[in-house]
């Protein structure tokens, strides 16, 4: 999974070119831009204009405005559009929609639910468990997901691309036991591609270092970052790359996101996905089962499924944990196992995350066929 809060302006325009919130940047845009990029500045920042292309009133779903000034609305018009239009509960909306739930103080959320900061070796360097880093590679997302467990996150003190990502690299070239990079962020594709050149150039020339993963959300959310740019970027390095997607919801893989999966399954990639367990989004059996089919059918395989981080905002997307066991055993039921993702969690402090159920005895994982 990855997290978010930076600001889409980064990238393309100098700071005398801000605009209000809520504006779109589409004319501020070179001609010259990837298409990719265009559409993430033409996403949509208003919650009210995304509620009038949906038909949708702002009592109807609950929007509220104190939530949306405290974690921005942002959202792709590619992926609005495969949300339906007048339904309040719809999947895909419920992730991104500021909601006054999120304003309610709920005990034992918190702003770092995953002990990020206790874990930070350098400004963005997460040392957290045996043999693999994650770097935060930024704070931008081309969309903000309102569970996001780094919602709350400083990116602005805590990028590892800061100073050229010296520190980052200093880091990983003294500790040889480290053989996997993992980019997280925000999301680390909002970068150019010449920008990830020189990172993976860098990366590559330590010899302990065997593989990158990258958590990322935009094939998913944005699928036109798939190009033949981000291809040649993905296969021109000595690393071994695995990319980890994040899709919640079967409504979320349309046609676009499949050729995207294509395109990156026929790079010599491996493609996973992580999915997080959402009450209202994905909290059922049928939903799962067809998340896990149609990321297979696209090349991908269904890795993770995460209870809910503990993150300030988000608890009114909690399922406990007897349902979400229930979930999986009906699951097994209906998969092969390669089918079935690990229900896990991650615990602050834990040496590795947690498969949900396994610890406490109260239930056992089956490995399926
Ligand atoms: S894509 Fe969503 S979950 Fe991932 S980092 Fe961004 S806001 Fe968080």
């Amino acid at each position: 999974m990855q997290a978010a809060g930076g600001k889409i302006s980064r990238l393309a325009l100098s700071s005398r070119q801000r605009v209000p919130p809520g504006r779109s940047l589409t004319h501020m845009i070179p001609r010259t831009v990837p298409t990719w990029q265009a559409d993430l500045a033409a996403a949509i920042t208003d919650p009210l204009e995304l509620l009038e292309r949906l038909e949708l009133s702002a009592d109807t779903v609950g929007l509220s405005p104190a939530a949306a000034r405290s974690f921005a609305t942002r959202v792709p018009a590619s992926y609005v559009v495969r949300m339906r239009k007048g339904d309040p509960g719809d999947p895909l909306l419920r992730q991104i929609l500021p909601a006054s739930d999120e304003m309610l103080p709920v005990a034992g959320y918190t702003r770092d639910p995953v002990g990020d900061l206790a874990s930070m070796t350098r400004p963005g360097v997460l040392h957290k468990y045996a043999g693999r880093v994650l770097l935060i590679a930024t704070g931008a997302c081309a969309m903000h997901c309102r569970y996001c467990f780094r919602r709350h996150f400083a990116y602005g003190k805590a990028r590892a691309a800061r100073n050229g990502w010296q520190d980052a690299l200093e880091y990983l070239a003294a500790d040889t036991t480290v053989h996997e990079v993992i980019l997280s962020g925000g999301d680390p594709l909002i970068f150019p591609d010449e920008k990830l050149h020189a990172l993976t150039r860098s990366l590559a020339d330590l010899p302990h270092l065997k593989r990158l993963r990258i958590h990322t959300r935009l094939p998913v959310a944005l699928p036109s970052r798939v190009d033949e740019a981000l291809l040649a970027w993905l296969t021109g390095t000595r690393l071994q790359t695995i990319v980890v997607l994040h899709a919640n919801h079967p409504n979320e893989l349309d046609v676009q996101v499949g050729e995207a999966c294509s395109r990156l399954s026929t790079s010599r990639v491996t493609l996973l996905n992580q999915a997080v367990l959402l009450r209202g989004v994905n909290d059922d059996v049928d939903t799962q089962a067809r998340l896990s089919e149609r990321l297979f059918d696209l090349g991908v395989l269904p890795y993770y499924l995460h209870q809910l981080d503990r993150v300030q905002g988000a608890a009114h997307f909690a399922v406990d944990d007897q349902r979400a066991l229930q979930i999986l055993e009906a699951l097994q039921g209906k998969l092969p196992g390669y089918l079935v993702p690990r229900l896990v969690r991650e615990r602050a402090g834990a040496e590795y995350k947690e498969l949900v159920g396994v610890r406490t005895g109260d239930w056992g994982l089956g490995t399926g066929d």
